[in-house]
């Protein structure tokens, strides 16, 4: 437990050595007045700790017996304990907590099961050009996690003899994209090593379990939580006891219904156990029955760093989910682009598009996409289709008449700090083209290669959008859509003679 006590200690040692408050009880802080130097801030109330051994004993052994019991049979989970090899056994974990990064278990398993065929270990993965890599990779998100997670594959192999590195100090220092988070995952559950790990479920239930009302996003209190991960952590099963902690975030202690009567450590939870006085005050009041007011306040308003703030006090409607708080979020920037489903006629009558490949930095990186243009707000339709004419224009080496875009629609799509709107047209082309090689790469796909390829959510959006108003086009009323991938015989972009030149298009007579 000396490790416990230490932990507990460091908060003290921060904040000037000041003794803590008994618990339950909060410190009003000294505010600094008349020029006098400003005191150290107050220590962590112990009402925010774990400082009783005997309680995080019994914490970790209700935890732990509870994951025994319940935990869900995941593929990440079943390797990592099969594995001998400690290499193998770690890159198994650290492509499962890169995937599962902003993305939900359930869609993470296919992805994970095709990665993990495909690349079985890391000089496997070394190995693979970002191309496949993007291809695999499409549909999941954030797709820079898939490029860095190649490029530490490729780091682990040429400089470190493709041995990983063995703690958390040294996976976070020597591999780019691994943070504090992955590097305690994957040093907890493949090596065994003590130490903590903080995401979104951890911090979701140490806030309810101690209470923790300040922005949850603040270094202040992700530090103290990261403190308070360690010193939980259990020294025997690190892996097992972080998964835990984890696996009830995701599964109890959800964000909005957490299923409190269920909840192995309900017992140390000190949301649901002021949830519990207030309920029983209630009803003791209801049956005119002298009740001592609960012991249900807040440290002191404003000074306690754990507390929620003065402005946002407890909410006796909320319950438990008055924990955890975040400052409220940035609003995503708006973005408007223009792109164009060009589409032309391959063999056998079957469409192909023209996709173009993205920068190799920046927001999709290397992914596939219709020639698009990022759009001036406010932009009328008229002038968007002009200067969307005018960026094909590079694309087909030959003018391209605004009035042949169709109008398809808009198609909306939110990246994490992006509100995107992609206003998509449309260009049949019924003659001949010829790609210019001194462009970004670019090529002509069918709809299944297209679906293979590295395209985005957002790509596979504005295509569904083209093929629903040119099913509407063509046979209105009737059910003429094509099943995706099954393509006429023949239909390919590898057909002879179909790739032609785009000026006998842009001769030809055009449509109003
Ligand atoms: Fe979460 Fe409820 Fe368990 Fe507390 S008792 S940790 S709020 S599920």
């Amino acid at each position: 437990m000396s490790q416990l006590r230490a932990a507990a200690g460091r908060g003290l040692r921060r904040s000037g050595g000041r003794a803590a408050p008994p618990a339950g009880q909060c410190r009003k802080g000294a505010s600094s007045r008349g020029g006098t130097p400003a005191p150290a801030p107050a220590p962590p109330p112990a009402q925010h700790l774990f400082s009783d051994p005997a309680e995080i004993e019994a914490l970790r052994g209700n935890l732990l017996a509870w994951y025994d019991k319940c935990k869900r049979d995941l593929p990440w989970r079943t390797l990592a304990a099969a594995e001998t090899d400690a290499d193998r056994r770690a890159y198994a974990v650290w492509v499962s907590e890169i995937m599962l990064q902003q993305t939900q278990v359930a869609t993470v398993i296919d992805y994970y099961n095709r990665w993990m065929q495909k690349w079985p270990t890391l000089q496997a993965l070394a190995q693979a050009s970002l191309e496949e890599v993007n291809e695999l990779w499409a549909g999941l998100g954030y797709y820079s996690r898939g490029k860095r997670l190649q490029e530490a594959a490729r780091k682990v192999v040429s400089e470190l003899a493709g041995r990983m590195p063995r703690t958390a100090e040294d996976l976070q220092k020597l591999l780019p994209g691994v943070g504090r988070y992955t590097a305690g995952a994957i040093a907890s559950i493949s090596y065994g090593q003590a130490t903590g790990v903080v995401d979104g479920n951890v911090i979701r239930v140490l806030c309810r379990l101690r209470c923790i009302g300040a922005d949850s996003s603040s270094p202040a209190v992700i530090d103290r939580l990261w403190d308070m991960a360690n010193a939980l952590v259990d020294r025997s099963r690190p892996g097992d006891f972080n998964q835990a902690l984890m696996e009830l975030g995701a599964t109890v202690c959800v964000p909005k219904a957490p299923l409190c009567g269920e909840c192995p450590v309900k017992q140390h939870c000190r949301a649901r156990s002021r949830v519990e006085k207030e309920l029983a005050f209630a009803s003791q009041k209801l049956f005119g029955k002298p009740a001592p007011v609960p012991d249900v306040e807040d440290c002191g308003v404003g000074s306690c760093p754990l507390c929620p703030p003065a402005a946002e006090p407890w909410d006796s409607s909320l319950g438990v989910t008055n924990f955890p708080r975040k400052a409220a979020k940035k609003q995503p920037r708006a973005v408007r682009t223009a792109t164009c489903v060009l589409e032309r006629r391959g063999c056998h009558g079957a469409p192909e598009y023209l996709i173009v490949q993205r920068p190799s930095s920046g927001l999709l990186a290397g992914l596939w996409e219709f020639p698009s243009l990022t759009l001036a707000q406010d932009l009328q339709e008229e002038k968007q289709r002009e200067a969307l004419a005018d960026h094909l224009q590079a694309w087909t080496g030959r003018p391209v008449a605004a009035r042949n875009l169709r109008l398809v629609g808009e198609v909306i799509h939110i990246f994490s700090h992006i509100h995107q709107t992609y206003v998509v047209y449309s260009l049949p082309l019924d003659g001949d083209v010829t790609l210019d090689p001194a462009l970004s790469p670019s090529r002509w796909v069918t709809e299944e290669e297209f679906h293979a390829s590295a395209v985005s959510t957002a790509m596979k959006k504005v295509l569904k959008a083209h093929e629903k108003q040119r099913g509407k086009e063509s046979s209105p009323g009737k059910g003429s859509k094509r099943k995706r991938g099954a393509k006429p015989q023949g239909a390919g972009s590898t057909c002879p003679g179909t790739q032609l030149s785009l000026r006998a298009f842009l001769q030809a007579p055009t449509a109003p």
